[in-house]
């Protein structure tokens, strides 16, 4: 068994039958690297930004995106701008004025308050890749609209990125998946708050764990719209939520037609083996069978098996 674990670690992710599924790692800073990953599917950068009275400088937030990209070189990094706000508000963007945190002015929407502070981050995110030879793509969380995803490609296009993506965060991005892959270039699923927002569940709340349980149909069916706007566009569309890191659920995802998944590290050779587990065909059936499924219920409401 270890021997075919060690097997299932190495090269790139496919299924049995050899249909690849990008397999990265979610990382918040440099040190979270390891293992021999083939990407980095979500760079968190709200690390540099906690606990201080302004933005970090250009130049500091450069070095801190060069150490990963050069740990790296020749693959992709999927570097997510600046996602305060809700459960990690900062003093300079954030006052306290807010009743409904979670529904306010976090992830890209900080734009609307401090355009500069995006603009900042996104030329030293293009400083740092200049001189490295990873391939950065960048991506904005809370996206709701297509004007929003717009409006985030050409700052962007501006500074000198030319792969900007959108994270599905909220329903109403997966509702229009299609067309915000006619302004964008890729999707990343966030499977955390798409369960959050469409159940109307806070994370936090493991009371409501049924809700937020990626397996609902509900949520899956979200999951699906989008992969199919991918596939109709000819553009990637991965899935950087917990959701990914579920050994059980990733032939699931990539039956409904995504195209990577990103997960913490240490998760991916569980993933890999899972995947190299199943032929493409085994996952659209059992992506079928999770849509055809019934809702994930609360444990007080499930009937008693032995
Ligand atoms: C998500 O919401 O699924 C996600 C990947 O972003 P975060 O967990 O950082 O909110
Ligand atoms: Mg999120």
């Amino acid at each position: 068994r270890r021997r075919r674990r060690l097997a299932a670690g190495q090269g790139p992710g496919r299924t049995a039958d050899g249909h690849p599924v990008a397999l990265y790692g979610n990382i918040g800073s440099a040190r979270d690297l390891h293992g021999n990953l083939e990407g980095v599917g979500l760079f968190r950068t709200e690390l540099l930004y906690l606990d201080r009275a302004d933005a970090p400088g250009r130049d500091e937030q450069a070095a801190a995106y060069a150490e990963v990209f050069a740990a790296l070189p020749g693959r992709r990094v999927i570097v997510r701008t600046l996602d305060a706000g809700a459960d990690k508000p900062l003093p300079f963007l954030h006052h306290g004025d807010e009743p409904n945190p979670a529904l306010g002015i976090r992830g890209l929407r900080l734009a609307r308050r401090r355009p500069d502070v995006l603009r900042a981050q996104l030329e030293a995110i293009a400083q740092a890749a200049r001189s490295a030879t990873a391939d950065v793509w960048v991506m904005a969380p809370m996206v709701a609209t297509v004007a929003e995803a717009a409006g985030f490609a050409a700052v962007c296009r501006d500074v000198g990125l030319p792969t900007a993506g959108a994270m599905v965060e909220v329903p109403a991005a997966a509702l229009r998946a299609r067309a915000l892959l006619g302004v964008v270039d890729f999707l990343s699923i966030g499977t955390n708050d798409l369960s959050q927002y469409t159940f109307a569940a806070d994370r936090q709340c493991g009371q409501l764990a049924d809700l937020l349980d990626p397996g609902q149909p509900a949520l899956l069916e979200l999951v699906a719209a989008c992969a199919a706007a991918g596939q109709a566009a000819g553009k990637p569309v991965g899935v950087c939520g917990e959701a990914a890191a579920d050994p059980r659920l990733a032939p699931v995802l990539v039956g409904l037609g995504v195209t990577s998944l990103s997960m913490a590290p240490r998760a991916v050779p569980e993933v890999r083996e899972a995947l190299a587990a199943h032929t493409l065909a085994d996952c659209r059936r059992l992506a079928a069978e999770a849509l055809a499924a019934g809702d994930v219920s609360a444990p007080s409401s499930r009937t008693n098996t032995p």
